[in-house]
């Protein structure tokens, strides 16, 4: 018979120290270490690829509408952009709404305005440039963090124009960076469960992402767990997030984003029954790290998912960063997570767990050490 080996968290820390892992390895790590040995890896992983500081921005959210044409089984944010007027709880901030927006996230001292929405087609290319620049005249010195990469894709496709003049037209207008978001998982038969075509393909979000970091708009990644998925799934994910950096750098970060269940259709539809445990939202953490921290080395643990205790120990399992403050967030709102914090409160939490707070921008240089 032949000898079944398993090797230990030395042998895969040695391993992971020189080369980049494979899937079969990741996998192979996944079945035979323990959560507290995958947990030490990503640990000691985060403290050789960045040290043991915990980053975090101090950030203001602006939804600018909640009308969608995707509509997501995953999500509980949108009204059917088709039902506008018919129904009531959609919305469309102006340009009004969206002034006094920006100055609250100058009152907040947001280094950082993140605008995200749905895919509203009854706006114009104009309507964003125009609320790109009125967030920039307010908060001249804030970064300007705008669109998922599958809204740049929809915008794009809508108003006629390209993805490049698309993405030059609002750079333009004062975006400086993506956020992101829409990369949900790549793998084909999960991502049809969890999205509508409305919404682009994993292929085409990482060819984007490339479009968009080749005109040197650079930006997060993210993943989205804990719904229908496989850990085959989320190891192909990161695996390509990965390899999507080498081919054309500009992610800043990786944002594991937990499914968050009441709300959404997915729940309505009975298809899942119960968020991910702490023990998958730590492994997912610890993966990011072990596959892509060697190349995108911030890996971002979003509290407001996990809540502050489960955060926590995802800080010790591979995490670096933990997002930001979030003030006035809505997508996750509408899933009844009301979170938002002070940098007191986010200095605190990573003090409690031994490492060192440190405020940031957006491009990850840091602002203070607070
Ligand atoms: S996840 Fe985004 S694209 Fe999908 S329905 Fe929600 S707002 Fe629309």
């Amino acid at each position: 018979m032949e000898a079944v080996h398993s090797y230990g968290l030395n042998y895969w820390l040695e391993q992971r120290s020189y080369r980049n892992l494979g899937q079969k390895e990741v996998l192979e790590i996944t079945e035979t270490l323990t959560l507290p040995e995958i947990m030490m890896m990503g640990d000691a992983l985060a403290s050789s690829d960045v040290g043991d500081l915990v980053t975090y921005a101090v950030s203001y959210n602006i939804n600018y509408s909640n009308y969608c044409a995707a509509s997501c089984p995953i999500c509980a944010f949108y009204v059917p952009a088709k039902a506008k007027g018919k129904i009531s709880g959609g919305y469309e901030l102006s340009v009004e709404d969206i002034h006094r927006e920006a100055l609250k996230a100058r009152e907040a001292g947001a280094t950082e305005v993140h605008v995200v929405g749905g895919f509203n087609p009854y706006l114009d290319i104009e309507y964003y440039e125009n609320i790109f620049r009125e967030i920039k005249s307010v908060n001249p010195q804030a970064t300007l963090k705008a669109l998922t990469i599958p809204e740049y894709d929809f915008i794009a496709r809508t108003t006629g124009n390209s993805l490049r003049e698309t993405v030059s037209r609002f750079m333009e207008a004062g975006v400086d960076a993506h956020t992101g978001g829409g990369a949900e998982i790549f793998d084909p038969e999960v991502r049809k469960q969890i999205t509508t075509p409305e919404k682009i393909s994993g292929e085409k979000w990482l060819e984007d992402a490339k479009v968009l970091h080749s005109m040197g708009l650079r930006g997060n990644s993210t993943i989205t767990y804990g719904h229908v998925e496989e850990t085959r799934h989320i190891v192909d994910h990161l695996t390509k997030l990965r390899e999507n950096e080498i081919e054309q750098s500009g992610f800043l970060s990786i944002i594991p984003l937990k499914f968050s269940l009441n709300n959404t259709p997915l729940q309505k539809m009975k298809k899942v029954k119960m968020e991910a445990s702490a023990v998958r939202d730590i492994l997912v953490i610890s993966l990011a790290r072990i596959i892509a921290g060697s190349v995108i080395p911030n890996i971002s643990v979003y509290w407001i998912s996990l809540g502050k205790s489960i955060a926590q120990m995802a800080l010790r399992a591979g995490g670096s960063d933990l997002v930001g403050t979030a003030f006035s967030e809505k997508v996750f709102g509408a899933t009844d997570k009301h979170y938002q914090a002070d940098v007191a409160s986010l200095s605190s939490l990573v003090r409690q767990i031994g490492k060192i707070p440190a405020q940031r921008d957006t491009f990850y240089n840091i602002k203070s050490m607070i």
